[in-house]
């Protein structure tokens, strides 16, 4: 059994990174530059809390890779914030954008705070001031750097980052593109909100469709029936388990930092929240068995299991207990090289971070070309193709003699609206990402698992970037 090091955050992703760099022919120098931060900025500033209180502030954007413009990357709430791991997700954001052909290049940014311990007008203060401190250093636009929500922010931060940056530049025709994940009222797109946690879904489901696989881990075709474990009910984890829930599988086990709850005959993901709003727990949900400590659900006997809250939560310490045969990893690095590792030798299918939770920023892609082209998708197609549809049905009952039933012909004549063009871009870019990483490691025997395939696929597509550019011939 290996033995559990202490790697930090970055220094994993970079351990990955050299376990795949040597199935690829660059130069080490190429590597080194994919591998490395070009920017990282670590900032300080006060603030004036409601009670009169002054508190500095620790916050950081990191721009791993300039590669392709502008960069691109979530802004997380947390008091784990630090360089090192903005460095990481900064790094993993530039691979996961190669792997889904997104254009962009990676970055990522963290505010050191406890955002329960702050009232909405404080956040709000901390949350322009960190703006107006990116915009002095050119650090945020449409074409340098556009952040996104993660992990503690949501889109009222990002409606509040919008308006600062509109306020400092005014008549700015392209400035809605200076941010993502912003309400619909504000530039957003539909379908954004959930598109993490569905990319999750479709790159599942596309794994539990492909025979090899599955005959691998003595598993049946499809999702289906299969048992499913969530950690984190929030943004990405509440979405995953609802698409999952709706596609037949069963949600056994939803853990959140109080606790977690277990149920064999299924969990229903409405109802849970609903009782965690009333109650403000999970726990003591009817029916299910409750686990004081969030990580006993980790250990658990199920089909797939999805940690979404939190890195480094399955570590040398756990990982020879868990059970799962699938681990999606839906949040950013929750598993930690040791644990990858064990996991590999018990014949457990990681789907990593860096391509499956992609969805969040295929989508923001989606938005910020729309925020360009200033025009919602579908509003020029849409009523053309209905009455082009309708046509071609009128002619076939004519010809035919035979009519459809009211509710076929309105999905048959349907004309794509703009949620249904982003949830069909994403399934399209997650089901393809996903077939070409299995392809790099089924095609090469030595290839030990899924993340060094997706590390593999992502290094060629940066350093071919590179090379177009001429920057190193
Ligand atoms: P979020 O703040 O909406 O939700 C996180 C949830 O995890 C919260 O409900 C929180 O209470 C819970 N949690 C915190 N500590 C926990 C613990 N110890 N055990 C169990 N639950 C715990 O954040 P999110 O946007 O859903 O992001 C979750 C993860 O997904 C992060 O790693 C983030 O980087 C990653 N991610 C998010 C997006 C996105 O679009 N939001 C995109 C890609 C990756």
């Amino acid at each position: 059994m290996p033995t559990p090091v202490p790697y930090s955050f970055f220094q994993s992703v970079e351990r990955s990174f050299d376990k795949a760099a040597i199935f690829t022919d660059w130069d080490p120098g190429v590597l080194q530059q994919i591998k490395q931060c070009n920017s990282v900025y670590q900032m300080r500033f006060p603030i004036k809390r409601e009670s009169g209180e002054i508190v500095t502030i620790e916050a950081y954007r990191v721009q791993h890779s300039h590669h392709k413009t502008p960069c691109k990357g979530g802004i997380r709430f947390s008091l784990k914030v630090n360089q090192d791991e903005v460095m990481a997700l900064a790094a993993l954001m530039t691979y996961k954008c190669a792997i889904v052909n997104v254009p962009f290049g990676g970055a990522k940014g963290g505010i050191r705070i406890n955002p329960r311990e702050y009232t909405p007008y404080e956040l709000e203060k901390i949350t322009r001031r960190y703006t107006a401190e990116l915009i002095k250093k050119n650090f945020i636009g449409p074409g340098t750097d556009v952040p996104a929500p993660d992990y503690g922010t949501g889109e009222r931060e990002m409606s509040w980052i919008l308006d600062t940056y509109e306020a400092m530049h005014p008549g700015e025709i392209d400035s809605a593109g200076c941010v993502t994940g912003k309400p619909v009222t504000q530039g957003g797109v539909r379908g954004r909100k959930e598109a993490t946690g569905l990319g999750v879904f479709y790159g599942l489901n596309e794994v539990c469709n492909m025979p090899s696989v599955m005959n691998k881990l003595g598993l049946t075709t499809g999702v289906k029936g299969k048992r499913i474990c969530v950690q984190g009910l929030g943004n990405v984890g509440y979405h995953t388990a609802l698409f999952f829930q709706q596609a037949g599988a069963l949600i056994v086990g939803l853990a959140e930092y109080e606790g977690a709850i277990w149920s064999y005959d299924g969990l229903d993901i409405e109802k849970v929240v609903k009782h965690r709003n009333d109650t403000g727990s999970i726990l003591d949900f009817p029916g299910a068995e409750n686990f004081a400590n969030t990580r006993d659900a980790l250990e658990m006997e199920c089909d797939i299991l999805i940690p979404a809250a939190l890195e480094n939560v399955i570590n040398g310490e756990n990982a020879s207990r868990v059970k799962a045969k699938i681990v999606g990893e839906a949040a950013n690095g929750p598993l930690t090289p040791e644990a990858d590792e064990i996991l590999n030798l018990k014949g457990v299918i990681v789907v990593p971070d860096m391509y499956l939770n992609a969805g969040g920023v295929t989508v923001s892609y989606f938005e910020w070309l729309k925020n360009l082209s200033h025009v919602r998708y579908g509003r020029l197609e849409k009523r053309f193709a209905e009455s082009r549809n309708a046509n071609i049905l009128g002619k076939l009952e004519e010809l035919t003699g035979k009519t459809v039933l009211p509710q076929e012909r309105e999905v048959i004549i349907h004309g794509a609206d703009e949620v249904d063009l982003v949830r069909s871009g994403l399934e399209e870019t997650m089901i393809s990402a996903t077939r070409e990483i299995v392809d790099i490691w089924q095609k090469t025997p030595a290839i030990p698992d899924l993340r060094t395939a997706a590390y593999v696929c992502a290094i060629n597509k940066v350093a071919t970037t590179y090379a177009e550019l001429g920057i190193f011939p």
